[in-house]
This record gives C-alpha cells, sequence and structure tokens, in this order.
C-alpha cells in the first residue's frame, strides 16, 4: 500500500523521519512547518506510539502517576506530515528503504535518524531478564505494576546518574514504606559543584534512600543484586539505569557508527558514510568542540531542529551550516517536592550558581513541560524552535566536512 503511494508521488523528495522523540519530533515539525506550501516535498515520521513518550517523566510513570495524552498525529495535524505507526526493523541504505515490523516499506530520499537510545541492560548478566527499565512508557509501566504489588521490601536502583537519582528519590518520596537503595560507582551528582552536590545528597538522605557508592554491579538475579566486592543485596525490584545503547539498526544499515553504535555525523549532523542520512538526538555521536554530545532533551531538540534546517538548505541548494550547541543547566527532580539545578558552562562543567528547593522544582517542571508547547509555537513560527545557546568559545573549532 505504502508502496503504491509512493511510486504515485515519483516526482516529490521523500524525507523519512524515524522516532518521533524529542529529537524526532522537532526535526518533523520545524522541517514540515517550512516546507508544507512548497510542492514536491513528502515528510512521513515513523514511531512506535502515537502517543508521544516524555521520557523525562518516565521515573513518574513508573511510580503510579499519570500523565497526560500527548498525540503526535494531532500535533502533525495540518503540517502535511504524514504519520506512519510501527516499529523500524531494518533500514536498507543502499535501497533507501525503511522496513516496518508489518513488512510494510518506505522509499527516502533522505533519512533523518532519531530513534534514541535505551538502558544498557545487556552490560552486566540478569540485567536484561530480571532488571526494569525507563526505556520507555510500557517498560516504565511494567515497573509502576510490580512496586503497586509491593507493601514493604527493597527497591535497588543501579545507576547514580541523573536518571537513577531521580527515578530513586521519586520512589522513596512516593513509597515511604520501600527501602530505596541506589548503587552506583560515582557518588551521585558527581558532575555538580560542591553546593548542589551537598543539597542532592541531603535531599536523598530526608527522603530515606540508601546511596552506596563505589559499588560495581556484577550480576542481577531475579531477587538479588550481587556486587564485584563479593557482597549481595536482596531485591523485590531492580531499577537498571546505568548506561545506555542506541538500537543496532544503523549499524546493520552499514552505517559508520561509534563504539556505542551510534550514527557518527559531521558537521552539519549528516552521517559520514550516507550524507543522505542526518542523525539526531540520542542515537548521534555528534562532535563539539568539548567532545562528543551526551544525550539530553536540551541539546537532542536543537539537533532535530538543526537537521530540518540543513535539509530545507540543502533543497534550496544552499550549503548546510555546522551545528553548535553548549549545555546551560543539569535539572534535577527530587521526588515532586524538592530539586536542584545544576548551571553549566557550554562544556557541561559546573558552574558556581545552582537553584534548590522551590525555585529548582518550578525551573525543573517548566523545562520538562516545554518541548509540547515548543512543538505548538513551531508549527506557526518555524524560526521560534531555532533558538538555543551555541556554545560560544566552546565549540568554535573548524571541524572536517
Ligand atoms: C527519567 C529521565 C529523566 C530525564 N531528564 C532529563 C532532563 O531533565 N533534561 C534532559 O535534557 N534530558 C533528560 N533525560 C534524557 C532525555 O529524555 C533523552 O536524552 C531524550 O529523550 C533523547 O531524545 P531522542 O529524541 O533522541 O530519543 P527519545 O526521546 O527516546 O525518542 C525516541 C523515539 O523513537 C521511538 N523508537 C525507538 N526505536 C524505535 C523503532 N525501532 N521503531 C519505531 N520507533 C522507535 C521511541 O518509541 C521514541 O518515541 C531524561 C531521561 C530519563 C529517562
Amino acid at each position: 500500500m505504502y508502496a503504491q503511494q509512493e511510486t504515485g508521488m515519483a516526482a516529490a523528495h521523500r524525507v523519512v523521519i524515524l522516532g518521533a522523540g524529542y529529537a524526532g519530533l522537532a526535526a518533523a515539525v520545524q522541517l514540515a512547518a517550512r516546507v508544507q506550501r512548497r510542492p514536491g516535498m513528502a515528510v512521513t515520521v515513523v514511531n512506535a506510539q502515537e502517543r508521544f513518550t516524555e521520557r523525562m517523566r518516565l521515573h513518574m510513570t513508573a511510580t503510579g502517576q499519570r500523565l497526560a495524552e500527548l498525540s503526535i498525529p494531532e500535533l502533525l495535524e495540518g503540517t502535511g506530515a504524514r504519520f506512519v505507526r510501527g516499529w523500524v526493523t531494518a533500514v536498507d541504505a543502499d535501497a533507501r528503504t525503511v522496513r516496518i515490523d508489518d513488512d510494510r516499506e518506505l522509499h527516502y530520499d533522505t533519512l533523518v535518524y532519531g530513534l534514541g537510545g535505551v538502558a544498557d541492560t545487556p552490560a552486566v548478566p540478569g540485567a536484561e531478564e530480571h532488571a526494569y527499565t525507563l526505556s520507555g512508557a510500557p517498560d516504565a509501566e511494567l515497573l509502576a505494576g510490580r512496586l503497586a504489588g509491593l507493601d514493604s521490601g527493597t527497591v535497588v536502583v543501579v545507576g547514580s546518574g541523573l536518571t537513577g537519582i531521580e527515578s530513586a528519590a521519586e520512589i522513596a518520596e512516593r513509597r515511604p514504606e520501600l527501602n530505596v537503595v541506589l548503587l552506583g560507582r560515582t557518588e551521585p551528582g558527581a558532575t555538580m559543584n560542591t553546593r548542589a552536590k551537598a543539597y542532592l545528597r541531603a535531599a536523598l538522605d530526608r527522603l530515606g534512600v540508601q546511596v552506596r557508592s563505589g559499588a560495581e554491579v556484577v550480576k542481577v538475579l531475579p531477587d538479588t543484586v550481587e556486587l564485584a566486592d563479593g557482597q549481595s543485596i536482596a531485591a523485590d525490584a531492580v531499577l537498571w539505569t546505568s548506561g545506555t545503547r542506541v538500537s543496532p539498526l544503523a549499524a546493520a544499515a552499514g552505517l559508520t557508527v561509534d563504539e556505542r553504535g551510534r550514527i557518527v555525523t559531521d558537521a552539519s549532523l549528516r552521517s559520514v558514510s550516507h550524507p543522505e542520512v542526518y542523525a539526531i538526538g540520542d542515537a548521534a555521536a555528534i562532535s563539539q568542540g568539548y567532545g562528543v554530545m551526551h544525550g539530553t532533551c536540551q541539546g537532542g531538540m536543537p539537533t532535530g531542529v538543526h537537521a530540518a534546517l540543513s535539509i530545507d538548505r540543502v533543497l534550496r541548494g544552499r550549503r548546510p551550516k555546522p551545528f553548535r550547541f553548549g549545555y546551560y543547566h543539569t535539572p534535577v527532580s527530587l521526588g515532586r517536592g524538592d530539586a536542584v539545578v545544576q548551571f553549566t558552562h557550554p562544556d557541561d562543567s559546573p558552574r558556581r550558581i545552582c537553584l534548590t528547593g522551590a525555585m529548582a522544582v518550578r525551573y525543573k517542571e517548566t523545562v520538562t513541560a516545554s518541548p509540547w508547547p515548543t512543538y505548538g509555537r513551531m508549527k506557526k513560527m518555524p524560526a521560534s524552535g531555532a533558538f538555543w545557546p551555541r556554545g560560544g568559545r566552546f565549540t568554535r573549532v573548524r571541524r572536517a566536512k
């Protein structure tokens, strides 16, 4: 059916966007809004679900909190972009096709790859089988179901990064009758300044989270977590937040990927091996002056917008511009009633300023709630999405094209 439609639009330039997360949706809305009145363009967005996954709120989903129903097809209404619900199973970079789980095939002239990342459960034996994750809404709901069934017991959160901290705090706040243990190699908030780190630690202590730093998990069993030092911790539920991995689809398609499977891009976010493919968000390995960007929404949305701007420029016979981005904050929720926001230099190193308490809660909520209205604004005024910190001297470097 789709192949026929594609044949009927043979003259159109077909842009297919894979993944409608924070980055993919930014690309889709930005591009569709810019080209909707231009003849000969066909923009298609493929995503596993019609409902937008607010990944930054998945620790809330995991504790049984209901999130807003945000419909991707409704958002795209009026933009001219077509939405296809489906699970992408393969990309053929030579034939320029994408295969979806029910054997549909989509043809593209330009591909935008924004399939995000998931928790790295294969890193440790047993984690894949026995640990819960926040890789997507269904995974978070599974954990919510498990927690709802526990009257008492221990929840072990593996990974002292931001997802682990937010999850441990959220569970401890909502379910004070459960023991929550946060295990990690580094102390929570290791990249923050002294004041922010101390605030974060005090908040975890107040919530009753047992923090064990310097812990290396070597095995997850159905009811136990084993550590490298020989100790084991009994667990009624294990949440795995340590590390991320990306879909193997890009590597399988022959695109150049880094050691973590992310698509390596040039300065304008095109794959270095396949310039008709743009990579965005957590699935992309994007170099800046300070190093390869790490996965965040704050950086992911600009990559989506930039890819859309680049595609638009190329189609109008112009050269795409280099992408530049500098971090500006690390907002961390500590349950619903507390938070800490570390402001950062463009390379993500901590500044002296941080927010704590009620101000930080308001700030964090504003940040978390902002993507959806931002997409709505971009539909009407595409230029409104093109503002983000470029990183100043931290990103002002010459890179190979
Ligand atoms: C609890 C938590 C809190 C966070 N807090 C923050 C924060 O405060 N600030 C911040 O900047 N970042 C935060 N992050 C990180 C942020 O959520 C990610 O960096 C961001 O989601 C990356 O966006 P993305 O578009 O690349 O991927 P995603 O948002 O993960 O979107 C990927 C999309 O692709 C779809 N998909 C994947 N594979 C397939 C397939 N094969 N076929 C079809 N569809 C597929 C997925 O269903 C999803 O819709 C947080 C993450 C978590 C888990």
